[in-house]
């Protein structure tokens, strides 16, 4: 089959490589639809020794496709099916599984290979994260339920309610949806950021209340500001960018009694620090959300095929296989929020 091989920082390769046949439990699916993910994207500049533990591996992990071949003992789907599969699955034996913290699960092998024209599912990810699609939902739209989940995970998490005033800092896919879930939520929704690309979704996809350009306005502060009830601040501080510069900033937009959101993940060993009497006399919650669980999955799928979150808006482009290192560059250089990959496409 065709597949890019990960090789290294800024070194993938488009190459022929055997299919893995698949063992006990395990799922060989045929990619119709892949997209590209702010997590590939750094993992092609700088590594990433959770996700890529060994090279060459596989490369890309949203997607969505057909059964092509079970190995045995598969219950749940069977060949032919239309699937989406998520990229870990908790264990369910460890420490955090057992307190029903799956995201934090010791054992979550994540899965990497969907840039690819098959990628071979362990087990544990068939049984616990493997959906077969509705018949009107299309491999497109049916890719984003991973990315989705995670933010699914992350506003269900925040307590969002009807009527609440929810400000963003970051509008990559990431920030996107949640802007769109927040809305959803029933929440009056401001969003800051500076991609012209991204500020347009913010409006088109997200259909959100006010766009703050970061370019005409450096200081999102006071613009938060001005658009809740008394200037008090945000109800609800969102940072879905992963700058500890932003995470301070976005300490500084929360209202007394309100929560702050981190939900952007930072470089590791980066330090953040915040005034406590602010946070303590103010009563502010902090909170941050990684990954997502079996629910969250499952929830996302239903968020796609209702078709109250438009994923499909967030496409900039569809592009073969062998156009992955100019997907990445073109994310690197801030012209795209997703592509599409077609791994069958000419
Ligand atoms: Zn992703
Ligand atoms: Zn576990």
């Amino acid at each position: 089959m065709k597949s890019i091989q990960y090789y290294g920082p800024m070194n993938i390769k488009y190459e022929d490589v055997p299919i893995k046949p698949p063992q006990e439990g395990e799922v060989v699916v045929k990619v119709m639809s892949a997209l590209t993910c702010g997590t590939d994207v750094k993992t092609f500049r700088r590594g990433h020794p959770v996700l890529i533990k060994s090279t060459p591996s596989g490369f890309g992990h949203e997607f969505a496709g057909y059964v092509e071949k079970v190995g045995r003992n598969v219950m749940n789907v069977k060949v032919g099916d239309r699937v989406v599969a998520a990229n870990s699955a908790p264990c369910g034996k460890c420490f955090y599984c057992k307190r029903e913290e799956y995201n934090l699960c010791e054992n979550l092998d994540l899965l990497n290979g969907a840039y690819a024209q098959y990628i071979t599912v362990p087990s544990r990810i068939v049984e616990k994260n493997m959906l077969i699609l509705p018949n009107d939902l299309s491999f497109d739209k049916a890719a984003f339920c991973e990315p989705l989940a995670n933010v699914v995970h992350g506003v269900e998490r925040t307590d969002i309610k009807e009527g609440q005033t929810v400000g963003i800092i970051g509008i990559g896919p990431i920030g996107l949806m949640f802007a769109r879930l927040a809305k959803l939520k029933g929440a009056r929704v401001i969003v800051a950021g500076r991609n012209p690309i991204k500020l347009k979704a913010a409006e088109e996809f997200a259909h959100v209340d006010e766009i703050v350009d970061l370019k005409k306005y450096p200081n999102p502060e006071m613009i938060f500001k001005d658009f809740t009830e008394e200037r008090k601040g945000l109800d609800v501080a969102v940072e879905c960018v992963g700058l500890p510069e932003i995470w301070e900033r976005i300490f500084n937009c929360v209202r007394p009694g309100g929560t702050v959101h981190f939900f952007g993940g930072c470089k590791s060993g980066s330090k953040v620090s915040f005034d406590t009497t602010k946070m303590h006399y103010g009563d502010i919650k902090l909170m941050s959300v990684f990954h997502h669980t079996p629910k969250y999955f499952r929830m996302a799928l239903n968020h796609i095929a209702s078709g109250k979150v438009e994923v499909e808006k967030l496409i900039t482009d569809t592009l073969p296989l062998e156009k992955i290192e100019y997907a990445m560059q073109q994310h690197i250089d801030g012209k795209a929020i997703k592509f599409l990959i077609k791994p069958w496409m000419e």
